[in-house]
């Protein structure tokens, strides 16, 4: 039996359907998991975390790998599964939780080597991609699938129209890489969008030096918020003085016209940095 077949014979089985409204996509290709495994590099060293188990493929996968596998998963049916499928194995954790709810940093807290694997429910992609960097769990990487149009805005860079406020927050924390393509029809049922596969390796520090952070964050919110708006523009729009929006962006060499879409983590740290010392 194939793992299509599998995990429709597993739901069949089991009486369950994929709930669309918590973004079940199964995986049904073997290779793929394969790849996702050997891409995040998890060695019998490391604990790891996976957010929605699902039906428990990749979980597999990964329990032969790691040292522990800690599984969160929301669905109670699924839950009642896993227990069963894994009940076995004495490296298999399973948290029966909304992952927003989870308390991430006491979790984590107890070992040394954490990395995030899973095939995320793409609902919900930005805000479990941000609380698990904003948290500043001791994490060593983040391989994820997410929906591909999120994905290329996670790892672009400048110029273009996947550029945004989402891309710097991920830059500041980590080095973002797309490592596997995956057509919508590796999964059951089959999305409307393809996906990719993520893997964000945390910084130990960030990649600025920054006298105020909160201000860099600001910039980055008010220059993205309008994308048309020049960034001179939208330095007025948050009550800076026209004068010193000229002297800070002639200081920092940059032309006054351009948009925040055209400046780099490293263009926003110094006006920031500009800004704190006026
Ligand atoms: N890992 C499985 C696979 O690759 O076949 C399933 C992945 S499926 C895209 C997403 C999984 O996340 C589902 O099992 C779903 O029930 C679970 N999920 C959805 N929302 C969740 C939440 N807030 N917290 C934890 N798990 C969640």
């Amino acid at each position: 039996m194939n793992l299509q077949e599998e995990t429709e014979f597993l739901l069949k089985q089991n009486g369950l359907k994929a709930n669309k409204q918590l973004g079940q996509n199964f995986l049904i290709n073997e290779e793929i998991i394969d790849q996702i495994v050997e891409k995040s590099q998890v060695t019998k060293e490391d604990v790891v975390i996976e957010i929605g188990p699902g039906l428990g493929s990749l979980t597999a996968k990964l329990l032969e790998v790691a040292k522990k596998v800690i599984a969160i998963e929301i669905d109670g049916q699924l839950a009642t599964f896993l227990k069963k499928r894994f009940s076995l194995y004495d490296n298999f954790e399973l948290i029966v939780e909304d992952v927003l709810k989870v308390n991430l940093k006491e979790l984590t807290g107890k070992y040394e080597h954490v990395k995030v694997v899973a095939n995320l429910p793409y609902y919900i992609t930005t805000p479990i991609i941000m609380k698990l960097l904003e948290e500043k769990l001791a994490l060593e990487s983040i391989t994820v699938m997410v929906q591909k149009e999120v994905g290329e805005r996670f790892c672009a860079t400048p110029n273009g129209k996947e550029y945004g406020a989402i891309t710097l927050s991920i830059l500041y924390y980590t080095n973002p890489q797309i490592v596997i393509d995956v057509p919508k029809e590796n999964f059951h049922p089959v999305p409307e969008v393809d996906s990719v596969v993520v893997k964000l390796d945390i910084l130990k520090e960030p990649p600025v030096s920054l006298k105020d952070t909160k201000l860099f964050f600001q910039l980055i919110k008010a220059g993205f918020s309008q994308r048309r708006k020049t960034i001179s523009n939208s330095l007025s729009g948050m009550g800076i003085a026209k004068e010193e929006i000229k002297q800070v962006l002639e200081q920092v060499g940059l032309k006054e016209n351009l948009r925040a879409e055209n400046l780099s983590i490293h263009d926003f740290e110094n006006i920031a940095n500009c800004l704190t010392k006026n």
